[in-house]
């Protein structure tokens, strides 16, 4: 689950990683308030939203198409960003203006962009150097591990593809905590020196903190700058956290913005369905992520794209099936279903009621291809048989693949 740059620095601030003043502002009023009690005499207005590059990024409404095609290959040319660098109480007002209510494409949101409907008002901070640093969990090595390039401001992805020796990592013990000399032998190896080293150590270690602490999955300080004097400071912060361990963390659920999330996929989670929504035209209705996984494959391998992954579980019943099945249907750009099951603990019959039920309350106007297999396969068949529904049936994974993604095609 991701939060917003606002929320992840008030969690920043509680481990004592430094960030600079700020507040968050719904309208253009709070806005100027909240510069008014930050102080100026320069303050950024930066819009919320969970993507990145948001400095990059242009408004929908005030860009031309090029711009707006620019910004979300990340690389834009003049306009009027979602970072701006005010140097007065009227300039924070006119940002806020500009920016609220508005729609934000950045290289991270697609070309459909992002509303924004948050701001973060926050006091200029004296950049001397843009450092990059983040935490994540490095599987291979199981261990927490930092990721840190002298090169901040830019994308991580862009470093590593220029020059992958500019990219610094430190591996953490789990006992230990980050150790202050690994701290230390970082800092050094980014190039810095002086006081800046101490502080940079102690900013590593707070950070690896935080991110243990509160079941991060990934936290990005990108810049995290070196001031004039020598301090560190987080400038921008994207963090989210493992969704496994959300029942450890209330406050952390509170924070979550379902307006940032993609509605089918937040429906889906309310029925215990895992759902990814992607750009194809095949709706799948699968048990267990295995096997959704290899639909999606026999689908590509095939010639097809998927729609969307889905996964209604070991146990699901009717509803799950009902609630699933309108998900996909809602989906307009889905031209054909393929429905495969593995009967297991889950029975075919109960898969295909559930199908039926769904099909009588919303209809059915695309081709459906339907392989059960195991369990109560056979009254599964009979069922479906039973009804006026016009069904593709397949008996292995290989043909269901072929004749979907020839129904896709019109075939
Ligand atoms: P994004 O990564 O989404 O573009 P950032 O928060 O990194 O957003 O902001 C983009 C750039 O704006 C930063 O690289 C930095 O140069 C500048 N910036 C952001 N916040 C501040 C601040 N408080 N003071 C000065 N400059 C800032
Ligand atoms: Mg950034």
């Amino acid at each position: 689950m991701k939060v917003h740059e606002y929320q992840a620095k008030e969690i920043l601030r509680r481990f004592g990683v430094p960030v600079p003043p700020g507040q968050p502002a719904f309208s253009v009023e709070d806005a100027v308030s909240a510069a008014e009690q930050i102080g100026g005499p320069i303050w950024v207005v930066k819009s919320q939203i969970h993507a990145g590059g948001r400095g990059k990024g242009r408004f929908v409404e005030l860009s031309s198409d090029a711009q707006i095609a620019a910004a979300a290959e990340g690389h834009p040319e003049e306009g009027f960003g979602g970072v701006q660098l005010c140097r007065s109480l009227d300039e924070v007002r006119e940002a806020a203006t500009k920016i609220l209510g508005h729609t934000l494409v950045t290289k991270q949101t697609g070309p459909e962009g992002k509303l924004v409907n948050r701001l973060y008002i926050e006091g200029g901070a004296d950049i001397a150097q843009e450092l990059y640093c983040s935490v994540m969990l490095d599987r291979s090595n199981h261990r927490v591990m930092i990721m840190a390039s002298a090169q901040g401001g830019t994308d991580i992805e862009d470093v590593a593809e220029a020059d992958p020796t500019a990219i610094k990592t430190v591996h953490i013990d789990p006992a230990i905590g980050l150790g202050g000399w690994q701290g230390r032998t970082l800092a050094l190896e980014l190039g810095l020196s002086g006081k800046a080293v101490r502080h940079a150590t102690s900013f590593f270690q707070k950070l690896v903190r935080t991110y243990v602490e509160m079941d991060c999955d990934m936290l990005e300080i990108n810049p995290l700058v070196v001031t004039g004097g020598g301090e560190l400071i987080a400038l921008d912060c994207k963090m989210s956290f493992d969704g496994n361990a959300l029942y450890r963390h209330k406050d952390v659920s509170e924070l979550r913005d379902l307006s940032e999330e993609d509605a089918a996929e937040v429906e889906a989670s309310e029925y215990g369905l895992s759902f990814v929504n992607l750009d194809g035209t095949i709706g799948c209705l699968v048990n267990g992520a295995g096997l959704a996984m290899s639909t999606m494959d026999i689908i590509k391998y095939k010639g097809g794209e998927p729609a969307n992954f889905l996964d209604v579980g070991g146990g699901a019943k009717k509803e799950q099936v009902v609630a699933a099945f309108k998900l996909i249907t809602k989906d307009p750009r889905v031209n054909a279903i393929l429905v495969n099951i593995f009967g297991g603990i889950m029975k075919c019959d109960v898969i295909a009621e559930g199908v039926l039920a769904a099909v009588e309350e919303v209809g059915l106007e695309v081709p459906l291809v339907v392989r059960l297999s195991g369990t109560n396969a056979e009254l599964g068949r009979k069922i479906i048989d039973a009804s006026d529904l016009n069904v593709i049936t397949a008996t292995d994974l290989n043909e269901a693949g072929e004749k979907a993604v020839q129904a896709a095609k019109g075939a």
